[in-house]
């Protein structure tokens, strides 16, 4: 059995990946080993997040540890809001103000592509992997669905006519980034440490 921590207090996130988790995989929660710190993401790439927060459990608690970041970015908008995609409408935003001020600013805007990016930062026995999942869809004009979280209900991922909230979890989870680069780590740990 591996033990690794999820960096994350995201409780929609650890829901997702519980739901994926392989046998022969323990996943514990920051909650589990008593971290209650917030911790900051300053780095300006959504690499550079994912590996801070790894990197923090890791060297403060002494685990194995994996960590994830991930954004959205808009082609037509230059490719934001990216490393931004919490606070793209400030500081503490609600899904539903980041989503409406993604709509507003799209407005009019005839190319729609977007793609979710994810990146998982594996720490174990003090070596450091990234592994990295993408998924290309669109954005739609009006919000539609409301499962899942974040930027769901105006995602269209590529080869679907639904959006990722109108989507069950097993489905968002054998497409979503999330799954993929989670997926990716699994077949690593699978190759290397079982
Ligand atoms: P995080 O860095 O993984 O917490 O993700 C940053 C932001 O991206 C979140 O606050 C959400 O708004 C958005 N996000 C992350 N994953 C998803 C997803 O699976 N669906 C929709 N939005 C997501």
């Amino acid at each position: 059995m591996i033990q690794l921590v999820f960096a994350t207090n995201n409780k929609n996130k650890v829901a997702e990946i519980q739901h994926i988790i392989s046998d022969g995989f323990l996943v514990q929660s920051l909650q589990d080993i008593g971290c209650t710190e917030d911790i900051e993401e300053t780095e300006p790439t959504i690499e550079g997040n994912a590996l801070l927060k790894a990197r923090y459990v890791n060297s403060r608690y002494g685990v194995n540890v994996f960590a994830d970041d991930t954004g959205l970015e808009v082609e037509a908008l230059d490719y934001r809001p990216g490393v931004y995609s919490a606070r793209y409408a400030g500081h503490g935003a609600t899904y539903a103000a980041n989503v409406s001020k993604l709509l507003s600013e799209m407005h009019g805007l005839e190319n729609r592509r977007a793609r979710f990016k994810t990146v998982f930062a594996l720490i174990i026995d003090n070596k450091e992997f990234l592994f990295e999942g993408i998924v290309n869809g669109v954005i739609t004009h009006e919000t539609r669905g409301s499962n899942g979280f974040g930027y769901d209900p105006v995602f269209l991922p590529d080869g679907y006519d639904t959006t990722f909230a109108q989507m069950t979890l097993d489905v968002k989870n054998t497409i979503s980034h999330r799954a993929l680069a989670f997926f990716k780590m699994v077949d690593y740990l699978q190759q290397n440490y079982w």
